[in-house]
């Protein structure tokens, strides 16, 4: 189980992770690597412990930074902007590719 001040600190050490390799990855992945933050000790091995169906804590430890796992809360949930919501209204049409193809009001 995860503390509120945990995932703040597991947000903010993903947050640098991703600073450093984003850096790495402009430089084209050369050799050497960059120094990558060092996961502190006790913030390894948190679990989701949402409620399951069962009343038991759950144990996945691939939670995000949401602090829940995938199948607790830790996925999208979907698009909030108009020109996404757009997009997906488009999902699932066959005429699709046509529609991309041309642009908008031809
Ligand atoms: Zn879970």
């Amino acid at each position: 189980m995860s503390t509120p001040e945990q995932r703040k600190r597991l947000r903010a050490f993903n947050a640098e992770h991703a600073r450093v390799a984003e850096r790495w990855r402009k430089r084209g992945f050369q050799y050497p690597p960059p120094e990558f933050p060092i996961l502190p000790e006790d913030l390894r091995g948190l679990t989701c412990g949402a409620k399951t169906r069962k009343g038991t804590p759950c144990k996945r430890k691939d939670i995000y930074d949401s602090g829940r796992c995938h199948l607790h809360g830790g996925l999208s949930t979907g698009p909030k902007t108009p020109e996404g919501k757009a997009k997906v209204a488009l999902n699932g049409r066959c005429p699709k590719r046509r529609l991309e193809a041309k642009p908008m009001g031809s």
